[in-house]
């Protein structure tokens, strides 16, 4: 192996989207067939250009793989399929067509799975792997791609997902053996690297990045500890392959401590840990002496700038630590925050001033590494004056209006066990039912549908000034009084308003609420060509207006049924937010909370008879660290309890969760202490149900007998037969009939012709059962 120093500065990975979201562009015109599959590469070239363009400038060292090549059509993890060849048998085609059949599926062959990538807002495809899946090195993007940066001027480091987090990641395709795991084949992966590996040196590549975050998890079906023993036979094979780059393996999202041992006796020659959300090695735990220790101390998780004393500090233990060398990182890949923070501005000047102060995005991030990678190559004197300045930066944040709020903290003080306790169950369920007065199985909406492209156009105008605040709530009145009439026509019994005025579920009340910034720019990817934009909590969280209650009240005053006042509970509100961290999450949350009772209390108050809080996220911030699952829980049920439980006993409290694994959080769902539970279940054919009443879950639900997220319609008998399964473990009485999640991205074809079903099929088994209790 020719032996070619680690550079000093480098990250882990940049937004793969494009500053102005050129990589969404390319791909819709490609969908559309306004573009060839080359014009399409070509104009991901351009992309890969001007990012290797900017990161040289913003200091990385551009001969000697400095600069991560991670960028993708569409997924990293799908480019890792392709990769290896690992096609589940359904697909066909190839080059780009197949890319695109397993990304986003054929009319014959639906599109891999999509789950969130570790505790992040970011979903990955998920590979099907067999005992029969081929796999083998199948395609040389990887290296072309290296070769075409190097004809530009650039030796970049390609980025690859780690051969024990991909099969860690997959699952067992359909067909194969009941509780066969795809960890098995590791052997073939490793042996399809191996050969990549010795492409990529024939082609010059200096160093070659692996990204193994799943060693850090307790959150996967193979328990850490043999994640990790696997780790490191894969990883000692790898290394003696005949030929290969140098290899940085990373260990981001979480602790790497218990798997770093592993992976340096496996004899690569980096290993990169994250600083933010892990710690240093004992000294003398780990040997050190030839291996170079890749630090991530600027933090790719959040936007705040860095506390580079904080930083200086780790980086100055490291050093104790007497690795063979030392090198500066960010935590983990920045493709989870936007590009830069030059390209937003914010209306008060005061706030402009200050988040452009607070704030660091993507190249700011970059930038910081650069300054601190120069501390450590010229002494920390070197960098004193931009060390000093971050820490000045951050002690006046403590004193700027709004980042406290005293009359906040003291209610969020005043909440205790008993503002977070309702009345039993057992009381509030008969008197919801006099109250209500529904049918046995009720049927609903989990609250949005369909956006249509009148609602778009709407939010349009009002942003380009074509229409007055007014004429907005005009058409948006109109919208939901459309919604309301075909509710009624459809026979459903619990309504919704339909969620128009909403453009996303959290940024909505994100903007509503004090304490919280929207950025124009920060676009984030969430799958593919979709970005989200989450909004920044910059200070304490209070309500100083109404955030729903026009709307839930106008849809109510529209029809005698009950109406749901529709409301985002606070995990999901900071999941899908860039939280501050000055102040713990579980602070935050009760901030929101309380902002939420208020809400909640005004609905109430106006005579809506059924509140829905959605928390879709509560899975996903489950700590990847089994120790600290049960503090998060606890706080996590504490806040939405805050939220909801200051109504009273008649008023019916529905939540609603869906696409994550719920097994391991049956207890915090139990806890919530909902009255109703919608949950997403048509997709695993209600699976989750048994566990559910094994679990003994003594209040209502309503599993998703739809599937959203196709554009199928299921027939009357389909739902008839899985509305009888989940009737085999929930008491009739306790059920209620529901789509999986909203209905936005939707059309209204589907909507309708399904809705039509669903409310037949609650009919059907209704009849039924009335039939059978009469004879
Ligand atoms: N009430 C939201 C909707 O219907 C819930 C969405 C979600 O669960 N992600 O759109
Ligand atoms: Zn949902």
């Amino acid at each position: 192996m020719s032996s070619s120093t680690f550079p000093t500065a480098t990250i882990l990975g940049y937004p793969r989207i494009g500053r102005n979201r050129e990589l969404k562009r390319a791909l819709e015109s490609f969908w559309a067939g306004r573009t060839t599959a080359p014009q399409l590469l070509a104009s991901t070239d351009v992309l890969r250009r001007q990012t290797f363009e900017r990161l040289s400038e913003l200091g990385l060292n551009s001969s000697i793989g400095a600069i991560p090549d991670s960028s993708t059509l569409y997924d990293h993890v799908l480019d890792a399929t392709v990769l290896l060849g690992a096609i589940p048998q359904r697909f066909s085609g190839d080059a780009v067509e197949l890319y695109f059949a397993l990304a986003r599926g054929t009319q014959d062959a639906p599109p891999l799975e999509m789950t969130k990538w570790f505790d992040t807002n970011y979903h990955y495809l998920v590979p099907e792997i067999g005992p029969d899946t081929p796999i083998g090195y199948a395609d040389t993007s990887v290296v072309n791609r290296w070769a075409s940066a190097s004809d530009w001027g650039w030796v970049t480091r390609p980025v690859l997902v780690g051969p024990v987090t991909y099969v860690a990641l997959a699952k067992a395709a359909e067909g194969a053996p009941e509780g066969w795991s795809p960890l098995s084949r590791i052997d073939d992966v490793v042996a399809a690297y191996q050969d990549l590996l010795i492409h990529l040196a024939g082609a010059g590549v200096p160093w070659v990045q692996f990204d193994e975050p799943a060693l850090v998890t307790d959150n996967l079906a193979t328990p850490r500890s043999e994640l990790i023993a696997v780790a490191e036979e894969a990883w000692k094979k790898l290394v003696a392959a005949p030929a290969r780059p140098e290899i940085l393996v990373t260990l981001p999202y979480g602790d790497g401590r218990a798997a770093l041992p592993a992976i340096v006796r496996s004899g690569v020659e980096a290993v990169q840990l994250d600083l933010v959300r892990g710690e240093l090695p004992d000294p003398g735990s780990v040997d050190l002496s030839s291996t170079t220790l890749v630090a991530g101390v600027v933090d790719g998780r959040n936007v705040w700038r860095t506390d580079l004393a904080r930083a200086e500090r780790v980086l100055r233990a490291a050093q104790d630590l007497a690795p063979a060398s030392l090198a500066v990182a960010t935590t983990n890949s920045l493709q989870h925050v936007p590009h830069d923070t030059a390209l937003e501005t914010w209306e008060d000047p005061e706030l402009d001033a200050n988040l452009h102060s607070w704030l660091a995005f993507a190249d700011q991030k970059v930038g910081e590494v650069v300054t601190l990678a120069r501390g450590l190559e010229q002494g920390w004197d070197a960098i004193a004056r931009e060390v000093a300045e971050a820490t000045l930066v951050l002690d006046k944040r403590k004193q700027a209006a709004g980042v406290v709020l005293p009359e906040v903290r003291d209610r969020v003080g005043a909440l205790d066990d008993a503002a977070r306790t309702r009345v039993p169950f057992s009381e509030r369920e008969p008197l919801q039912t006099a109250a209500l007065g529904l049918p046995s199985l009720p049927t609903t909406t989990i609250g949005s549908f369909p956006q249509t492209a009148s609602i778009r156009k709407a939010r349009a105008d009002l942003v380009a000034g074509r229409i007055n605040h007014a004429e907005y709530t005009e058409r948006i009145r109109e919208e939901v009084r459309h919604v309301i009439a075909l509710q009624e026509d459809l026979g459903l019994d619990v309504l919704v308003h339909g969620e128009p005025e909403r453009n996303d579920m959290v940024q909505y009340f994100a903007e509503q609420l004090d304490g919280f910034a929207a950025t124009r720019n920060g676009w984030v990817q969430s799958y593919g060509s979709r970005c989200t934009r989450p909004s920044i909590q910059w200070g304490d969280v209070a309500r100083s207006i109404p955030l729903s209650v026009e709307w839930t009240t106008f849809a109510q005053s529209l029809t005698d049924k009950p109406v749901k006042g529709m409301l985002t509970g606070p995990v999901t509100i900071l999941a899908w937010s860039f939280p501050r961290i000055d102040i713990p999450l579980s602070e935050s949350a009760d901030q929101i909370a309380l902002a939420l009772r208020e809400e909640i209390a005004e609905l109430e108050e106006a005579g809506t008879a059924v509140i829905q809080v959605d928390e879709p996220a509560l899975r996903e911030l489950l700590p990847l660290d089994a120790t600290k699952h049960a503090a998060y829980l606890d706080w996590s049920v504490s806040s939405f309890r805050a939220a909801t439980s200051g109504v009273r006993p008649e008023t019916q409290i529905h939540t609603h969760l869906c696409y994550s694994e719920f097994g391991q959080i049956l207890d915090a769902i139990d806890a919530l202490d909902a009255d109703v539970t919608s949950i997403e279940a048509a997709r695993s054919r209600m699976e989750l149900i048994p566990e559910l009443a094994v679990h003994g879950f003594g209040r209502a639900v309503g599993p998703g007998v739809w599937d959203i997220h196709s554009p199928r319609v299921p027939s009357t008998d389909e739902l008839i037969e899985l509305i009888s399964l989940a009737e085999n473990t929930v008491p009739t009485n306790r059920l209620w009939i529901n789509p999986d999640c909203g209905l936005k991205t939707r059309d209204y074809p589907e909507t309708l012709a399904t809705l039509e079903n669903l409310v037949a099929a609650a009919t059907a088994v209704r009849n039924r059962i009335a039939a059978a209790s009469t004879r």
